[in-house]
């Protein structure tokens, strides 16, 4: 099935690099570069919600400090203003391998991290006067088919078995599943409180001015090639900083001795026009609920505060030798599949509702799929990120945490499994290649085969290892 694309001709370009850019009011003129060597105490790497978070709580824990923040384009530009919207308490690594890295109450505690860290955004984004059309109507994953019912069931029980309880996530029986979403074919879903729906360029965009206010200087269109102790290069200077963060997620790779550190995944997504109360009625999510099903190939979606159907998920290829290019946002098939996956689900759309913005952007994998976040005290180069596709709150836990290895705290946070750990490298190319491509083609068969079969499939049981 096609996809009635009919996209905008706006300019400028910011403007639609995605639904959330092209509905923001902000100035998207670039704030000065980087002219020259300069000083600072502590010099990020990025201006994505990483960098920002931990701008902001440095800022905010230590008014003296001497902050700048080096970004290759425009605040916002990466993933934190194109993702999906879900601020939830999601981490990319399970609890059994939390409790590897520490044990068990070190995994419940990273967990309870996770779920506070939902209100804290929502808490300093209206302390900062940003309206990020947040909504916390938690998350409906629907099942449907009986393989994917048998997976909700077994996500329960294992949540059961780390002491989470029904406030935490709960399996719901068909009727209780479509009274919150009617997707087609359900047959029930799991539901967790745990999520809330924003606007990711409000808040990216918002918090970049809120970092301003608060004395940090930003550098756009500054580009940093190498991370050195005590130095950020770039073309037009150095920064020189006793701390230096790197907060470039998706783009890692690009930087010097950092290529095999991370791959760059491509999410896709696609947004309709504003639905009618009607449509909706059908649908459901009267309370912005996010929602995805449990198929292998992820999907997520969320109803903007302006009643339009935003939907995206992975299946885009891997690029040889990690490459990110504004070019991979735009792949026409994907955007084709993403539609008919969402007609799939809701027939209600079918018969002319126009797709409005279709976009992409780069995630960021680390080879055991563990988000992590650190700071070396003798070189004082920090780093956070990892965050697969779950890194829009994990972020803001990033900031907090970081602020408090900066500042020599020791506190709750500084003692969470994720501080500290350490992924091993990528395989080199083009082994990766290989690897990561039969990985995504694997899960989108096995997602094939079960909606044939309706039964596990045995695809995803091989390669479920490399794709987390
Ligand atoms: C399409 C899509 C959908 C997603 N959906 C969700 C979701 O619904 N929920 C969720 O939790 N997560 C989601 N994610 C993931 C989430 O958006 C990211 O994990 C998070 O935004 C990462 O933030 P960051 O600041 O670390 O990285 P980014 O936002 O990517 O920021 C990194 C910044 O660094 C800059 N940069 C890179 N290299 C350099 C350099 N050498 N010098 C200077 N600057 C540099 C980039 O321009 C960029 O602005 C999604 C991601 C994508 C792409």
């Amino acid at each position: 099935m096609g996809c009635p694309l009919n996209l905008t001709e706006k300019d400028p370009h910011w403007e639609r690099l995605s639904l959330w850019h092209d509905t923001v009011i902000t100035d998207w003129s670039p704030r000065a570069g980087l002219r020259g060597d300069t000083e600072a105490d502590v010099a990020i790497v990025g201006a994505g919600l990483t960098g920002l978070w931990t701008a902001y709580y440095l800022a905010e824990a230590d008014p003296s400090l001497r902050i700048v923040v080096l970004e290759a384009e425009t605040a916002g530009y990466g993933a934190s203003g194109r993702n999906g919207g879900w601020c939830s308490a999601l981490f990319p690594a399970s609890l059994s391998t939390l409790a590897g890295m520490s044990d068990r109450d070190g995994a419940l505690a990273q967990h309870r991290a996770m779920r506070e860290t939902v209100d804290e955004v929502a808490r300093a984004a209206a302390a900062e006067g940003i309206d990020a059309d947040l909504a916390k109507g938690g998350t409906i994953v629907l099942a449907r088919s009986r393989a994917q019912l048998r997976r909700a069931r077994r996500e329960v029980a294992e949540a059961r078995t780390w002491d989470r309880d029904e406030d935490d996530l709960r399996l719901l029986g068909k009727a209780e599943a479509q009274a919150v979403l009617r997707g087609t074919r359900t047959v029930g879903a799991t539901y967790t409180p745990d999520c809330a729906a924003i606007h990711p360029a409000k808040l990216v965009r918002g918090l970049a001015d809120a970092v301003e206010r608060r004395g940090v200087t930003i550098h756009e269109r500054t580009r940093v090639h190498a991370i050195a102790p005590g130095r950020a290069h770039t073309a037009d200077g150095d920064v020189r900083a006793r701390t230096v963060i790197r907060a470039t997620e998706g783009y890692t790779a690009t930087l010097a001795g950092h290529e095999r550190a991370m791959i760059p995944v491509y999410s896709l997504v696609i947004a309709t026009e504003p639905l009618s109360a009607s449509t909706w009625d059908e649908i459901g999510l009267a309370r912005r609920e996010t929602f995805s099903d449990h198929r292998h190939l992820i999907v997520y979606g969320q109803r903007t505060a302006d009643d339009r159907l935003v939907f995206g998920g992975r299946g885009a290829p891997y690029h040889f030798g990690s490459r990110t290019n504004p070019e991979f946002d735009q792949d026409q098939k994907v955007f084709a599949r993403l539609y008919a996956t969402l007609i799939d689900l809701f027939p209600a759309l079918e018969g002319g509702t126009r797709v409005t913005h279709a976009w992409g952007g780069a995630l960021g994998i680390p080879r055991d799929w563990c988000a992590s976040v650190g700071l070396d005290r003798e070189t004082g180069v920090g780093w956070a990120g990892g965050y697969v596709g779950d890194g829009v709150s994990t972020t803001n836990l990033a900031g907090r945490t970081l602020r408090d290895l900066v500042l020599e705290r020791d506190t709750e946070l500084t003692r969470l499994p994720w501080v500290g750990h350490r992924s091993p490298a990528w395989e080199r190319e083009p082994l990766r290649w290989l690897g990561i491509n039969a990985g995504l083609r694997a899960m989108t068969l096995a997602d094939a085969e079960e909606s044939v079969t309706r039964l596990p499939s045995l695809a995803a049981k091989v390669v479920s290892p490399l794709l987390g």
